[in-house]
């Protein structure tokens, strides 16, 4: 076949998978902020239906043969061959699963992320716990039919999140998080200055912060003409496939007022790097970035790097004032600055402060490890929470909805083996910081306002090439060299120094 003729074929490829993940996406959103409660049964079946259709076309040998022409011809653009690569590699994942188990998994997977909803609101996890089990029947029933050994499950399970990362590799980075992060901790709150934090729990209502949410989707520069926000149970940011529809959620505590914004600067880290893809790998498998780690850097250094600085807080805090006035007038700047990033280990990871954020981590890591090494049980995942939780933030959980049932990850949406990367990508996002400062003055562009400069450097250097870097090589041509967990350490350092001690 000439040239010509295999890339037409291959572009028709692309526009059948994307369209079909368009539903999916469509569906997905629908159900975790509007579809009424009784649709969950219909809904499944429907995703079976497509999940079915979606499978026959990926597995046709035509399809197959297309995929390997173009992934191997010399002739064909580079971008064309990633992409054919990148397809084959996602269906050699379930290529040799049956086809009636595959379409049997997506339909549990679309129940049992409904059903933790309902676990987690009504805080029941006997509701939860049977398909718990069935998810992570498919997850292993899908890693037996890649032929993975069983002991490897789990070290397959981190490189699929990010590749090029195993177990080795993480415990190494969780040892020196460990090693310097206690001592700071202790030494914070043991000899550095008390920090009230009473306001944060003060009650400010939903419409409020609904509020200060659209205000900052303005300063981050979020185009709400390719955009949508709305609520759900557990905030996330999804996007069709190309950089004009990408949306995000928010959910909102009337007794935690600074979570929703916290968790709304997290997901516009996501979106804007969405939005800031190539327009040329809308529809294809490319667009989006290449790993879970590089997106979660985007997320934290969004939420963290500028959302927790006292730059941002200078040039906005008028604002929230404004919103707030009972509550703030009588608090200076500075001092909310350091309310805000005051050290608080709480059992909830998305309220956690940067120095206990990754022990939330590092014990969702340890009991994922346990349940893939088959010496945790669902039944002991429970008590195994609550027992970490008090290891490693000194807290215990009021209940399950509070402790095990917090996060969606489990409840099929995300899956396993991604926790990591919250860790990893909050450590890569400081390596972007660090380069960042070396060619723009980053506090002043908060201060003027103009979030937009920080966005373009992010832009040229990671969103714009989408999925079409390795997360190493991304890393390197940013910033210069290869991975370095000094700089999240150092940057952490400064920061609660200033916090506690200036
Ligand atoms: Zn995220």
């Amino acid at each position: 076949m000439s040239n010509t003729n295999l890339l037409q074929e291959f572009h028709a490829y692309q526009r059948k998978i994307a369209s079909k993940r368009y539903v999916n996406f469509l569906i997905n959103w629908d159900a975790a902020t509007e579809a009424p409660k009784k649709s969950m049964l219909y809904r499944a079946q429907m995703q079976g239906e497509l999940a079915a259709d979606q499978f026959a076309y990926q597995m046709d040998p035509k399809n197959l043969d297309l995929l390997e022409n173009v992934s191997n011809r010399s002739d064909i653009d580079e971008l064309d061959r990633l992409s054919a690569k990148k397809y084959l590699k996602e269906i050699n994942k379930i290529r040799n699963i049956p086809q009636k188990e595959y379409v049997q998994s997506v339909q549990n997977r679309s129940i049992i992320s409904r059903v933790w909803e309902e676990a987690k609101q009504t805080n029941d996890y006997p509701l939860f716990a049977p398909y718990l089990d069935k998810f992570l029947n498919d997850v292993k029933m899908a890693l037996y039919y890649r032929d993975v050994k069983q002991q490897d499950y789990f070290d397959v399970l981190l490189d699929d999140n990010e590749e090029g990362m195993d177990s080795k590799k993480y415990d190494l980075f969780f040892d020196t998080i460990k090693a310097e992060l206690v001592p700071l901790m202790k030494k914070c709150l043991l000899q550095g200055r008390e920090i009230d934090d009473s306001l944060l729990y003060a009650y400010g209502s939903k419409a409020k912060q609904e509020e200060m949410v659209r205000y900052l989707a303005d300063v981050c520069y979020y185009d709400l003409k390719a955009g949508v926000i709305k609520t759900s149970v557990h905030p996330f940011t999804s996007s069709a496939g190309t950089p004009d529809d990408v949306r995000f959620t928010v959910r909102y505590h009337e007794n935690y007022f600074t979570g929703s914004l916290m968790a709304a600067m997290h997901e516009m880290g996501h979106a804007i790097h969405a939005q800031q893809c190539d327009p040329a790998s809308a529809g294809t498998n490319l667009f989006g970035g290449p790993s879970a780690g590089i997106a979660e850097s985007q997320s934290r250094f969004n939420e963290n790097y500028i959302g927790r600085s006292l730059a941002f807080w200078q040039t906005h805090y008028s604002k929230l004032q404004q919103v707030y006035p009972e509550l703030l007038n009588n608090v200076g700047v500075t001092d909310f600055w350091r309310v805000l990033n005051r050290i608080k280990p709480t059992a909830n990871r998305l309220e956690a402060d940067e120095l206990s954020y990754p022990f939330h981590i590092i014990l969702r890591y340890e009991l994922e490890r346990g349940i893939f090494s088959n010496q945790i049980s669902v039944k002991e995942l429970p008590e195994l929470w609550r027992q970490k939780s008090l290891e490693y933030l000194g807290v215990m959980p009021n209940n399950d909805s509070e402790g095990v049932l917090q996060d969606v990850h489990w409840g099929g949406n995300v899956g396993f083996g991604y926790f990591p990367t919250y860790a990893l990508g909050t450590a890569y996002g400081a390596q972007f910081r660090a380069a960042m400062l070396r060619e723009l003055e980053i506090d002043q562009a908060i201060r003027d306002n103009r979030l937009d400069r920080i966005n373009s450097w992010l832009k040229e250097k990671i969103h714009f090439h989408c999925g079409s870097k390795t997360p190493e090589q991304i890393l390197l041509d940013a910033t210069g060299e290869a991975f370095n967990v000094r700089y999240y350490i150092d940057y952490l350092k400064e920061k609660y120094d200033m916090i506690y001690f200036h």
